[in-house]
């Protein structure tokens, strides 16, 4: 049995869609926890993502999360021997 979690929170999108941020939309939140998310959120916001505002629920069914793009770049080989990565079709 699958309990549904309806508690807003915050995603943070990259133009490529994948989400690498999320915070709970706490429904009575600390000052502090207030001020976290607004900081979070603003720096988000700085970095050019898209801030969605979804459900617990949405978070726990996303497969993965954090952007994998970036890393694919970075793992490109820099020396010849590890070509095999490349597909060959
Ligand atoms: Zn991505």
């Amino acid at each position: 049995m699958e309990t549904k979690d309806l508690t807003p929170t915050f995603i943070a999108k990259k133009p490529c869609g994948c989400v690498v941020f999320a915070m709970v939309d706490e429904p009575n939140p600390s000052p502090q926890y207030r001020n976290e998310l607004a900081k979070e959120i603003a720096n988000c916001i700085k970095q050019g993502l898209t801030i969605e505002k979804v459900t617990v629920d949405y978070i726990r069914n996303l497969k993965t999360m954090g952007c994998t793009c970036d890393k694919v770049k970075k793992i490109q080989p820099k020396d010849s021997s590890q070509s095999v990565m490349e597909l060959k079709v």
